[in-house]
């Protein structure tokens, strides 16, 4: 069956389902229909046909009923568990719409408590790599890695050496776009002067007059060299320690489904083919990430092959994954002039034709597009592309979309079929962007509230690890960042892009599910669709601003199952 008879059949199914759930709620007689039954709640359903309800009732993995109380113990009948809700806040699944989730869990080695975050002046990374290696020897930790340094490390193999030089080390950035290894790791990735940089200019080993590595790299492509070299990654350790990590992170934070955005180092069949196996509950929609010289068509038909081989309804390798500049902390992001403080106007990862090309010939074979753009000239360059293709069977990202061009607003409101997809706490400003960008430039950040109020579809996704490691992965937190921007001195530029509440559940939920195509089955309490449901401890709808953050996920529900409760957890520990 071709992937559009599929659609045009699910579409069909999805009629017949409701027309008989309205038919029978109009005469109320659709009664004793069993299951389970959610009553005496708050439902905040993510679905505008139907905002609010007070009960719904699940069989089968589906929501069969949303409503009110009565109708839905009614609606079940004798034969149904019915469960009282006391009143609590009933969310539908919540969906990272950008993360790196799988990535994280290529990571072969189990003892990590390095920590490193952008906060850190460069002696105290020095330190914390120091305080590592004398708790962990080289038998118990024979390579040390860890990613999250700020600006102010200055990035030398020989500063590293000082520190740990029996065994390699190789950390990097807070951005996730280029890394810093001491002498003995280049040794033993094999990386020396003679090492041919996989795209000059762009993804390159930084080196001195002689053409020596200093021990600075840079971008996805010298990762994977210094990473898979060492033997730090492996994709089929997704197999074992990703459901472990939905349990114990994802679940426990109402994840139900999300977005992959690349594996960065790992072969994406090997980890998708693990990942397959690894039973984890929550869906993932995965990428293909492009990279140049790889030809187009040759990439496009493996896309195609791994995805009519792997697809499920948990395993969706759906989307094509394109970088269109690098990232603000690298002065790579794609400018349309010279950075305040820095010479140089970023890097363009990807031409347009090229973008245009692998584009068009994914969009051909029914794939999301992703496309990473943070300065104004990517994303300039980026709504040109996505304007170009026109209509297209899949859906159309922009990610992290920090620094608007002088007409980006006008742009967004003319292209509202592009989704909006961003980490809100990255809005929080600091004297580096402001720094590297200037005042004019800095007051284009994010503007939030303006796009959503013009139709754009706003959607959050954490970006772990990238943005402050696992903390980063807190719904909530990105949540209240998104509100509070209009609120507090602290939140600048523009404050007056804070968003309201339901906006924010809203990019959480149907609109992260819109992102990966699969509005029609999740991002909703809507009866059909998936049972991906949390409840909360409070009501996120009416709390203060600042008690936004503080709030935490009770009860999670992935198809139908209770796959994390909040007393369960506090049952164990004890
Ligand atoms: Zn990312």
């Amino acid at each position: 069956m071709t992937q559009l008879s599929k659609k045009i059949r699910a579409a069909t199914v999805g009629l017949l389902v409701s027309a008989a759930i309205f038919a029978a709620g109009c005469s109320n007689t659709a009664v004793n229909q069993g299951g389970e039954v959610y009553y005496n709640a708050k439902i905040f359903t993510s679905d505008d046909d139907q905002p609010e309800a007070s009960a719904l009732v699940v069989k089968d993995g589906k929501i069969s009923f949303v409503g009110s109380s009565d109708d839905a113990l009614k609606f079940a009948g004798s034969g149904a568990t019915s469960h009282d809700m006391g009143g609590s806040l009933i969310l539908p699944g919540l969906i990272d719409s950008h993360a790196h989730y799988l990535a994280i869990n290529t990571w072969t080695s189990d003892v990590l408590p390095l920590q490193i975050d952008l906060a850190m002046t460069h002696d105290q990374i020095l330190e914390a790599v120091k305080d590592y290696a004398e708790q962990y020897p080289a038998e118990v930790a024979p390579v040390i890695s860890e990613m999250g340094y700020g600006t102010d490390a200055k990035p030398l193999a020989t500063e590293l050496d000082k520190v740990v030089s029996d065994r390699p080390v190789v950390l990097t950035n807070s951005g996730g776009h280029g890394g810093w290894a001491n002498t003995k790791a280049l040794e033993m990735a094999g990386v020396t002067a003679a090492t041919p940089d996989p795209s000059p200019g762009i993804s390159y080993f930084v080196r001195d007059e002689n053409g020596n590595p200093t021990g600075e790299f840079k971008e996805a492509s010298t990762m994977a060299i210094m990473l898979q070299n060492l033997g730090l990654t492996s994709g089929k350790a997704i197999e074992t320690r990703f459901p472990v990590f939905t349990q114990t992170v994802l679940s426990p934070y109402g994840y139900t489904s999300y977005y992959d955005a690349g594996l960065l180092v790992a072969d994406e069949e090997e980890s998708i083919d693990a990942l397959s196996k690894a039973g984890a509950n929550i869906r993932v929609f995965t990428s293909f990430v492009y990279r140049d010289p790889v030809p187009v068509d040759e990439f496009v038909s493996k896309m195609t092959s791994v995805r009519d081989k792997y697809t499920s309804d948990t395993v969706r390798p759906t989307t094509l994954k394109l970088f269109k500049d690098g990232t603000l902390e690298d002065y790579s992001s794609l400018m349309f002039e010279n950075f305040s403080d820095h010479s140089g106007e970023g890097v363009e990862i990807l031409d347009n034709d090229h973008m245009m090309a692998i584009a068009r010939a994914a969009a051909d074979k029914g794939f999301n597009l992703h496309t990473h753009a943070i300065g104004d000239k990517a994303i300039s360059e980026t709504l040109d592309l996505y304007r170009d293709l026109g209509d297209i069977e899949g859906t159309k990202t922009m990610a992290h979309v920090q620094i608007l061009p002088e007409d980006g607003i006008q742009r967004f409101a003319e292209q509202t079929d592009v989704f909006y997809q961003t980490t809100p706490v990255w809005a929080l400003g600091d004297e580096f962007t402001k720094s590297a960008l200037g005042d004019d430039r800095y007051g284009r950040q994010m503007p939030l509230n303006t796009v959503s109020q013009n139709g754009t579809l706003l959607t959050f996704g954490s970006d772990a690890p990238v943005s402050n490691g696992l903390a980063g992965i807190n719904p909530f937190t990105e949540m209240y960042h998104a509100v509070k921007r209009g609120e507090s001195d602290d939140y600048d530029p523009p404050k007056s892009e804070g968003i309201d509440i339901a906006t924010a559940i809203k990019a959480y939920t149907i609109n992260g599910a819109r992102q990966v195509n699969a509005g029609d089955e999740i991002g909703s309490i809507t009866a059909g669709k998936s049972a991906d449901f949390i409840v909360l401890d409070r009501d996120l709808l009416t709390v203060p601003t600042d008690e936004i953050k503080d709030t935490t996920v009770l009860q999670t529900y992935f198809k139908g199952n209770e796959v994390y409760n909040a007393q369960d957890q506090q049952g164990s520990a004890k």
